[in-house]
Formats: C-alpha cells, sequence, structure tokens
C-alpha cells in the first residue's frame, strides 16, 4: 500500500508534518514495505500493505489531503485475474532464510522440510482423483495457496477442474503421468524420465506453466529418480514431514505443525475432514499458509 505511495514527493512540507506526527511507526513500515519490496520484487507487496496498522496512517494521510486515492490503494496490486483470491499467494514478504540447494552433479536436490524461522506452513496435494466443487470451494474460503502435484492419468479425465485452483493461486506440479509407486525400482532412468518428462508437457499444454517441483508416486525416490527430474528441468524433488489423512494429522516429528513444514494431502473423498485437520493444525500452530514455490522463487 505505500509502496504505491512512493511515487508521491516526500519533500513537501504538509508530507513532512504529517510524518512528524505519525511518529516512528509509520516509518519503520515504509522501511519494511520498501525493503521487502527491493529485495523481492516479484512477490505482491498486498500482504505486508495488509499488515500495517491501517487506520491511524492511511486516516492521517487522507486528512492530509496528499494521497487522495488512499482507500483505493489496494487496486494498485497488479491482478493477473479478476478473481479476489489471485494475488494472495504471499500474504506478507519475508526477508528470505531460505536457500534451495542447488542442483548439484546432476542430482535435483530432494526437500522434506523448508529451514525457516519464519511462521509459514506449505501444503501440497496430491493425485487429483476425486474432483469435487467443495475441495475448490473450501480452499478459496480458507484461501490457500497450494502446490498440486497432479498425476496424468488421474486428471485427464476432466483437467480443466483445476484451473479454479489457479485462479486461486495455486500451481500445478509434477506427479508423473503413470504414478507407479514402484518406479524407482522397477524403471531405469529413460523409462523414468518418460513418465516425468510425460507430466511436464501435459501440465505446460493444459495449464500453462512448466511445472518446477517434482514428488515421487509413494515418496520414494533415488539418484537415478534425482538425475532424471533435473533432466527435465525441475529444481527440487519434494517430499514430506506431516500429512493431513483420514482426517486428522500424521507428523513424522513430533506432534504439531513447525515453521517450514511440507504438509501432504490428496484430492480423495474425504478431502473436507483432511482439509479440517490441517486448518485446526495449522491455526494452532499460529502458522500462514504460503505457496511453497513462491517461498522457494521457482514460480
Ligand atoms: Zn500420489
Amino acid at each position: 500500500m505505500f509502496g504505491g505511495h512512493s511515487a508521491v514527493p516526500v519533500s513537501t512540507p504538509s508530507r513532512r508534518a504529517v510524518f512528524s506526527v505519525l511518529g516512528a511507526s509509520v516509518v519503520a513500515g515504509l522501511t519494511a514495505c520498501t525493503a521487502a519490496q527491493s529485495s523481492t520484487p516479484a512477490l505482491t507487496p498486498s500482504g505486508a500493505a495488509g499488515s500495517h496498522e491501517a487506520p491511524g496512517p492511511n486516516g492521517a494521510l487522507a486528512v492530509g489531503g496528499e494521497v487522495p486515492t488512499s482507500s483505493a490503494s489496494p487496486t494498485l496490486t497488479p491482478s493477473p485475474t479478476p478473481t479476489p483470491t489471485a494475488t494472495k499467494r504471499i500474504r506478507r514478504t519475508f526477508i528470505p532464510d531460505y536457500q534451495l540447494p542447488p542442483i548439484i552433479g546432476g542430482l535435483a536436490p530432494v526437500i522434506t522440510k523448508i529451514e525457516t524461522k519464519h511462521p509459514v506452513v506449505f501444503l501440497t496435494i496430491d493425485d487429483g482423483n476425486i474432483k469435487t466443487p467443495e475441495s475448490i470451494k473450501l480452499l478459496a474460503e480458507y484461501d490457500y495457496p497450494s502446490s498440486l502435484f497432479l498425476t496424468r492419468d488421474t486428471i485427464a479425465d476432466n483437467p480443466a477442474f483445476f484451473n479454479a485452483f489457479k485462479a486461486q493461486g495455486s500451481l500445478i506440479e509434477n506427479h508423473t503421468v503413470t504414478h507407479n509407486i514402484n518406479m524407482v525400482r522397477q524403471w531405469g532412468y529413460q523409462q523414468q524420465l518418460n513418465d516425468i518428462v510425460g507430466m511436464q508437457e501435459y501440465a505446460l499444454q493444459h495449464y500453462g506453466r512448466r511445472p518446477t517441483l517434482f514428488r515421487p508416486p509413494g515418496g520414494a525416490y533415488s539418484s537415478v529418480m534425482r538425475q532424471a527430474v533435473a533432466d527435465a528441468g525441475m529444481k527440487a524433488i519434494v517430499t514430506w514431514e506431516a500429512k493431513a489423512n483420514a482426517g486428522k494429522m500424521d507428523y513424522q516429528v513430533g506432534n504439531s505443525l513447525r515453521p517450514g513444514d511440507i504438509v501432504l494431502m490428496h484430492f480423495r473423498a474425504e478431502f473436507a475432514a483432511d482439509l479440517a485437520a490441517f486448518r485446526a493444525a495449522q491455526l494452532a500452530a499460529g502458522l500462514e499458509v504460503v505457496l511453497l514455490e513462491d517461498f522457494l522463487g521457482v514460480a
């Protein structure tokens, strides 16, 4: 919000007067906003604006007459679609404290959790078997941007169904063509690569973007798979340490969500119950759902 005001000259006496009245908190807010924008230009500033204590500064500025459009400033955020939630992937900007490991020796890195001090959690939803309007409605209601690891053979009957999640700010990622949970043991490099590349092409064709992240069917991976994932053009293999399953949370570590956890769930019949379990855990832990790709810089 304040970023949008940067074009307004700040050297006018009345502006300075307003600032002196408002005191340090406004200056701090401006500084944080500016810093966030300069360090992460691709992220929307809308969340940063929303986190300000709006009534004081905005009211004072409006009264001063310097920024007559301040009440309409949220519309300054670029919006790719008219959907209200489309710009709300990252609601606040974060100073990065995690670096995605690079591809070394031709092998894609494997991520099970993001080591971060920021109060964030990442929701990932797999396969795509059960396609209900309820799942679209719930994710919109909670405003959860999610990474959707979809399998071509499970979505081929209705790929357009997932466009609604795209419009909400979620991204489609790669979960192979056939979902062979034994692919690591049964297949060599070329067969794995074919099953991975096939989904890359399918996703590009139907959703207009090449996936950057890969989730192995069943979660098993190997060096051969890591090589195939890198060769297919993706940045990382993403597994998990927590999942919402059968209407409850399962943790591989501890008994609650932690900052940086990657949570697995599925498009299953029990979607609503699983999402309710996740939401309860997310709220209890005081974590914000942000898009993994945004946090990693691979959106
Ligand atoms: Zn799966």
